[in-house]
């Protein structure tokens, strides 16, 4: 047929691919969305195991498009990076994150606030000088601060991450690494960074009791505990998780089970319901 033909003869051509124009047009609508202050940030709960109290939070990024609706972070972030904006994003998150820390503060709740920084953003020039300000500025303990990154993150330029994480370190804010065991780095350079904390990435633990991935939080755990680094489990969807993590000696969880995300002003309602019990 003639419809056939046509397909046939025609050449690929990237702007008509739907995905293309998506990504054209997000990358584009994503900078104006940044700078007129349209990344939300939502709030996941981090609770100590053996006491179930809640000791922080985790910030993560949610924008709304006019037409696609909810874009995901796993999508709009490495766009983000690919365009050029990624520092103007990594800017608003800590900036939102550090207010709202204070905010909390002020109504009498002490807890961490963790937020997520691209690979990018940690070989970022300004990232001290930005943090030191944010601190000062914000009249916030450095303490109380925990900057995810994954693992892959610290491996691009290797040397240099080390640098920034020791500065980091320097500085009192805390650096976790986010979705242990899904990259590719060495224990022995693990053990050298200045890495308070490993969250075990939840591929590998909402399914632990029904799969051999059980081994591998096992060993995250019994790592962490020689390394002296706190351990993170995220992705706790069940009760019979969080109580078979509490059995195997982890500290700290986050997940659908003790809450998903939540908007800052529901969070709030949540977090002060939550310490006052
Ligand atoms: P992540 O840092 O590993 O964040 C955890 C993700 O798991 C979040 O997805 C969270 O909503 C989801 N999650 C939490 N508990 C559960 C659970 O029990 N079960 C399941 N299935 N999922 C759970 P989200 O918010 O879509 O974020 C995805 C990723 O996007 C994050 O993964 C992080 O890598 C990135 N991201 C989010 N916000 C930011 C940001 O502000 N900056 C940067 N650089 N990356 C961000
Ligand atoms: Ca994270
Ligand atoms: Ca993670
Ligand atoms: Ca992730």
């Amino acid at each position: 047929t003639a419809k056939t033909e046509k397909t046939a003869i025609e050449r690929y051509d990237p702007a008509r691919d739907p995905n293309t124009t998506r990504r054209l047009r997000l990358s584009g609508d994503l900078r104006r969305a940044i700078a007129a202050g349209e990344i939300q940030l939502w709030y996941q709960p981090k609770a100590e195991l053996a006491t179930g109290r809640i000791i922080g939070v985790e910030a993560l990024a949610r924008w709304r498009h006019e037409r696609y609706g909810q874009v995901p972070p796993d999508e709009f972030v490495p766009l983000a990076e690919q365009s050029g904006s990624i520092s103007a994003l990594t800017w608003v998150v800590l900036e939102k994150a550090f207010a709202q820390k204070k905010d909390w503060e002020r109504q009498g709740l002490a807890l961490d606030m963790a937020v997520n920084i691209s690979a990018r953003s940690l070989l970022d020039a300004d990232l001290l000088g930005r943090l030191q300000g944010l601190l000062s500025e914000y009249e916030i303990d450095p303490g109380g601060i925990i900057l995810e990154l994954t693992e892959s993150s610290v491996m691009v330029d290797a040397e240099r991450a080390e640098e920034v994480l020791e500065q980091i370190h320097q500085l009192g804010i805390r650096i976790a690494v986010d979705d242990f065991g899904t990259g590719y780095s060495s224990l022995s350079r693990l053990s050298r960074l200045s890495v308070s904390e490993i969250k075990i990435d939840k591929s590998f633990v909402s399914n632990m009791l029904s799969s051999k991935t059980e081994a591998i939080v096992v060993a995250t755990i019994e790592l962490a505990r020689n390394l002296g680094q706190v351990v993170t489990a995220e992705g706790v969807e069940d009760r019979a998780t969080w109580d078979r993590l509490l059995d195997l000696g982890c500290e700290c969880v986050q997940g659908y089970y003790l809450s998903r995300p939540m908007p800052a002003a529901v969070a709030t309602s949540w977090l002060l319901d939550m310490t006052r019990r």
